[in-house]
């Protein structure tokens, strides 16, 4: 069953807007992993760099201090990057410093090693781009970048056509090749797993009727709020039922009941679009308010009583709203029995209305 479910969801393409979410959410996650890559790559650089200067006896020389300073100042970049497509471009330029200090490094060499090693560096720089978050086009230009400057055709060693010449060029293809399938495979089976991830959550926290928050995803948000300290000012819990609802359903049928149930949804998000607002269950709203004083709390109420109360609309209904200040020790189930009991005396002193608790 679940297999079919998943061919379902998985056949359609991701659109951009999800792909961008991703790809940012991928980078994230990953943030750390990119760091370690990069240190591990600067650590190596520096470990060869002294290899080759002292073990191959041509000394340190200045021309190590420009590398070494910009690797610090990529990976000082990198701590600071918050968006994948600046990553991109950090990673560009990452990419062309490290293979223009690896050939400068190889040049060192003596003539006979020099290609291997200029295919070990290409290699291994390739295969930790591809496994960083990077977006297509960036893994394209890293690739670019590194054959361009790790070419051991370029200075006419090698020979096209010689028996090293053929074995590189076939090394070098093969290579490209796991890379890029790698990568393309990988992020694929990440976007499928990203995609039903999300799916799960929105139905998880997501009313499928109203398509509000629905009552997990209030308790979560408010509980957190309601933990959330310094409070700049006193929060406050509003529970909302609507009037006569079982009338409504008696008399225009149930289907009528959701529209309607729709549209209070639609008016709550409307009024109350700065705090955290859900649909509990049945035809019961709840909303979690911060930063507000109680003069506030009165006139978003009143107008959420009165824009329910005069839509225009065949099914006219009204709501009741009960208020409780959400004290310093309540907890989110304390508040919510307060603001019950609130709301009980807007039924009993004739609805569409807000009370207050005392
Ligand atoms: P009161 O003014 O005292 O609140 O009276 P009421 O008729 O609204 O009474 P109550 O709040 O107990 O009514 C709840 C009704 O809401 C009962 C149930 O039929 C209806 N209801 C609950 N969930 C749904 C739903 O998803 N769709 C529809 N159409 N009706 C629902
Ligand atoms: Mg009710
Ligand atoms: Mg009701």
């Amino acid at each position: 069953m679940y297999k079919t479910i998943e061919d379902e969801v998985l056949k359609k393409a991701a659109p951009a807007e999800l792909q961008a979410e991703f790809i940012q959410h991928e980078f994230e996650r990953l943030h750390t992993f990119c760091l370690l890559i990069y240190l591990t790559s600067i650590a190596m650089w520096i470990v060869f760099d002294l290899i080759i200067s002292y073990v191959g006896g041509q000394g340190l020389t200045w021309r190590s201090v420009p590398f070494i300073g910009l690797f610090a100042i990529f990976s000082i970049i990198l701590v600071f990057t918050r968006k994948a497509r600046h990553f991109d471009v950090l990673n560009l330029m990452f990419a062309l410093t490290v293979t223009f200090g690896a050939r400068l490094l190889i040049e060192g060499l003596p003539q006979d090693l020099q290609p291997a090693w200029l295919m070990l560096a290409a290699t291994s720089i390739l295969y930790s781009a591809s496994t960083l978050p990077l977006s297509r086009w960036a893994f394209f230009a890293t690739q670019t970048v590194t054959w361009l400057m790790l070419n051991p055709f370029f200075d006419g060693d090698v020979e096209l056509f010689d028996l090293s010449g053929v074995m590189m060029v076939c090394y070098m293809g093969f290579f490209c090749a796991l890379t890029l399938y790698t990568f393309f495979i990988l992020r694929k089976a990440k976007l499928y797993n990203f995609i039903m991830s999300r799916l799960l959550l929105d139905q998880a926290y997501i009313d499928t009727l109203t398509e509000i928050p629905n009552r997990r995803s209030f308790m979560t948000r408010a509980d957190k709020q309601l933990h959330r300290v310094p409070r700049e000012h006193d929060h406050y819990l509003a529970m909302i039922d609507i009037d006569n609802f079982k009338k409504v359903n008696d008399v225009y049928g149930h289907d009528i009941g959701d529209e309607v149930l729709k549209r209070i949804a639609a008016d709550i998000k409307a009024v109350m679009s700065r705090f955290e607002y859900a649909r509990l269950g049945g035809e019961e709203f709840a909303i979690y308010l911060t930063g507000v004083r109680r003069e506030d709390v009165e006139a978003l109420a009143g107008e959420l009583c009165q824009v329910v109360r005069e839509q225009v609309t065949r099914h006219p209904v009204t709501i009741s709203i009960g208020v409780a200040r959400v004290l310093d020790g309540d907890t989110l189930n304390q508040a919510l029995i307060k603001a019950d009991a609130a709301l009980y005396e807007s039924k009993h002193t004739g609805k569409d209305r807000y009370t207050f608790h005392q």
